[in-house]
């Protein structure tokens, strides 16, 4: 051992080496203290208010890594998530119009305008043809926030179509439902939806081809009355709003008090308007053994 060596030792046993010396306290402005900086875009968990990187919520499938809220999904990224493989985007063909010139704070046309900037999307639904391990299937999902997913023609169209592919290929029809109803703007060609849907739905029940739906928060109105009830089997995220009017119109027509929960997908389940709450992070694997298990697939 040299003499430097030595005079090291030294100081370590005497307590005076470097690593003993006080750390200068670092000075961080209170209004810095409650709100970290990300140098990307955070999503604000809604339940539990934490903030999450928007990469770190899309790995986690939009689901809160805090507290396990399931936050509302995109209508493309909920169908690019659920396929292995996408092969097909149907509907495209299907362009909104204005069939009854209608107009109520902003013309219809101007209103559809901002849904597509604000979406990047041309309607509230979105129809692909995929595969899930092998698996052929079409899928549709309600992009809530175009429009509140409101079901008009457009929307119809795009349903009807992709559920008469999934009957002339005898693939299962998958449905991811959040809507807040049809779309009023349209009127009675709106509500028509409603028994076209229904009726496409039958088709596929007399010729045996699974129908499932997943009911996302929220689903209301005319789809909760028409296609987002006919499934073969429903399932649901936890804690989805489902009803077909909301609390308060349902208390001012009954003029009862309402318990909170009672449109919440735990309550339905135990009242047996639902089959099945399944986590995001099972969804997939769940509607897979539901399909293998209805189609007698080895
Ligand atoms: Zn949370």
């Amino acid at each position: 051992m040299n003499e430097t060596q030595t005079d090291q030792s030294q100081s370590l046993l005497n307590g005076t080496n470097w690593l003993e010396r006080p750390v200068p306290s670092v000075h961080v402005p209170e209004e810095n203290k409650s709100k970290p900086t990300f140098s990307e875009p955070t999503v604000e968990c809604p339940e539990c208010h934490a903030l999450v990187t928007r990469t770190a919520m899309s790995f986690n499938t939009y689901v809160c890594p805090q507290c396990d809220e399931h936050l509302a999904m995109k209508a493309r990224d909920r169908l690019h998530w659920f396929f292995d493989q996408v092969d097909e985007e149907l509907g495209l063909e299907f362009t909104p119009k204005d069939p009854l010139g209608f107009v109520d704070s902003k013309p219809y046309p101007k209103r559809m305008e901002e849904a597509q900037t604000k979406t990047g999307e041309t309607e509230a639904l979105i129809s692909m043809q995929g595969m899930i391990e092998g698996v052929p299937m079409v899928a549709v999902a309600f992009n809530f926030e175009f429009m509140g997913g409101s079901m008009g023609t457009v929307v119809g169209d795009r349903f009807v179509q992709a559920a008469e592919r999934a009957l002339s290929l005898r693939q299962p029809l998958i449905c991811f439902a959040a809507s807040g109803g049809a779309r009023m703007q349209e009127g009675m060609l709106s509500l028509m939806q409603m028994a076209r849907t229904a009726a496409a739905i039958e088709r596929l029940r007399q010729a045996s081809v699974p129908y499932i739906v997943v009911l996302t928060n929220p689903v209301y109105g005319g789809v909760t009355a028409s296609l987002a009830m006919l499934g073969d089997v429903h399932l649901a995220e936890p804690k989805a709003m489902i009803g077909f009017a909301g609390k308060r119109v349902i208390e001012q027509t009954v003029r009862e008090k309402l318990d909170e929960p009672f449109q919440r997908a735990e309550y339905l389940l135990e009242h047996g308007v639902i089959d099945q709450i399944v986590h995001r992070h099972a969804l997939r694997d769940t509607i897979y053994r539901i399909v293998s298990k209805l189609m007698n697939l080895p």
